[in-house]
């Protein structure tokens, strides 16, 4: 147990001298010392289930040793160079990942973070296309970067100045949510729903599986109103003519929401018909998340012009990348220099390939896929079970859980209930994350070296804490 600081003293430090607009998750903040794969340890000692990994960060596990070791060694070796030098861990990485992704897309700009990634993407969908207009959805998270919060159309992120210039946002294919995706089931719980005589998801028994993402696209039609909302959005572009448009292939910030199927496909088509590259933001959903794909998009079967990359690439060290074409990646070459002093340092490259190398060995793509599915279709049940649950949704370890006044209003379950939830959860020893713009949607991404035994566990917290908020609510 190490215990440098007593947690009086970090709270008090903490409102003295750390920004006032960080917003802790809990009552009582988390003070935490020490982490293990799935686990995390705090200043007295308890321990707790990790299933949010430092929102969506920690892909194969806190300070998994191999991670580590490779960390050590390379800290004793070299730390910096910056890429004005060649080093040998920049050239491997670059070869590995490249190998991760399709053809063209094989050239990589290192950078240090999601923003970062997305600045720099912006400025090359610009730069090539020679257009202005970016377009991103409404509840997007792309950065908080003053060039990207334009794209992150997340009211709470905005600052109370004029941001994103050239940024249009556009609305978002929220098949919950949405005006039409929902609409299936606005005069008839969601029960119904799932009786649904539709022809099932492309994973034959799948329909809970891909829960909305198929059933909307099937019954309802939604993805054509998307789509005529979109190019809305395009034809009032300057000069009818797009830079570039960003998408995450599913919304974490957001509250894990999916698109009808298809929509991604048709939207990319459309895009590129007014000359604009198409940016897939795989912060959240890539280097196996999703189970069935190491990227997102490859779940919309489409191909993006660029690809931006964080958080899972380096387990929690601070890297991100952006992969292109030869092409678009030569539109900065009018530019002469386009620098990064810590990009794609020796350590940072040891990292990820020491990420990637875990990934394959310790099969947590696969591992993604078996246990997300399992962890789905079991806290699906809880559907049934309490009215609160509007939704259960998402793909691999990705899933969001949508809490809801009541299925037949869905109105959002107010801030204070799920707080309360929350914080219920964290006593009991899981930590969830939160998403959605009314905060409504629990968010679940845990390392994805989690089991089915900790699913087990995870589901028995969650469900006995719904118990109690039932309880709460009678009384
Ligand atoms: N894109 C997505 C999808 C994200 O979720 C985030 C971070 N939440 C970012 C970009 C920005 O990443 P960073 O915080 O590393 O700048």
């Amino acid at each position: 147990r190490y215990q440098s600081l007593p947690y009086s003293r970090a709270l008090e430090i903490h409102k003295k001298h750390l920004s006032p607009v960080e917003t802790a998750y809990f009552q009582k903040p988390l003070l935490l010392h020490q982490g293990h794969m799935e686990w995390l340890f705090d200043s007295e000692g308890n321990r707790y289930l990790d299933f949010f990994s430092g929102i969506v960060t920690v892909s194969v596990g806190h300070c998994h040793p191999k991670v580590t070791a490779v960390a050590q060694t390379q800290m004793d070796r070299l730390w910096h160079t910056s890429s004005v030098f060649f080093h040998p861990q920049m050239h491997e990485y670059a070869e590995k990942l490249s190998a991760l992704l399709p053809e063209p897309l094989k050239v990589i700009f290192l950078v240090n973070s999601g923003s970062e990634a997305n600045d720099l993407a912006m400025m090359m969908a610009r730069a090539y296309s020679n257009h202005t207009d970016i377009i991103s959805f409404r509840g997007a998270y792309h950065g908080c970067s003053p060039y990207t919060l334009g794209l992150t159309n997340v009211g709470t992120f905005k600052v109370k100045l004029p941001s994103g210039m050239g940024c249009r946002s556009t609305m978002c294919p929220d098949v919950f949510r949405g005006p039409w995706g929902g609409s299936y089931c606005r005069d008839s719980p969601v029960q119904t729903v799932r009786k649904c005589s539709c022809a099932p998801g492309p994973n034959g028994q799948g329909r809970r599986v891909e829960c909305h993402f198929w059933i909307a696209a099937d019954c309802c039609q939604a993805k054509e109103q998307y789509i005529e909302q979109f190019k809305e959005t395009l034809n009032t572009s300057v000069a009818k003519s797009i830079a570039g448009f960003f998408a995450e292939p599913i919304q974490g910030v957001n509250g894990i929401v999916q698109y009808p199927k298809e929509f991604l496909k048709e939207a990319f088509a459309l895009v590129r018909e007014r000359g604009g590259v198409c940016i897939a933001d795989e912060v959240q959903t890539g280097f196996g998340r999703l189970g069935s794909h190491f990227w997102g998009f490859q779940t919309h079967d489409v191909l993006p012009d660029i690809v931006t990359m964080a958080k899972g690439i380096g387990n929690g060290f601070p890297m991100a990348a952006v992969v292109t074409t030869p092409e678009i990646a030569k539109s900065l070459a009018n530019c002469l220099h386009h620098f990064n002093t810590f990009g794609g340092s020796p350590l940072a490259c040891a990292i990820g390939s020491a990420v990637l190398e875990v990934i394959k060995e310790d099969n947590l793509q696969k591992n993604s896929q078996e246990v997300g599915t399992y962890m789905l279709l079991k806290f699906a049940e809880l559907r049934d079970e309490f009215d609160i649950v509007g939704d259960v949704r998402g793909k691999g370890l990705m899933i969001g859980i949508e809490m809801v006044q009541d299925k037949m209003s869905r109105q959002p379950l107010p801030k204070t209930e799920v707080n309360q939830i929350h914080e219920d959860c964290k006593d009991m020893g899981l930590l969830l994350g939160r998403g959605g713009i009314f905060s409504q949607t629990f968010r679940i991404a845990p390392p994805m070296c989690i089991t089915k035994l900790e699913v087990d566990f995870a589901f028995e917290v969650f469900r006995s804490a719904l118990t109690q908020h039932m309880e709460r609510r009678a009384k």
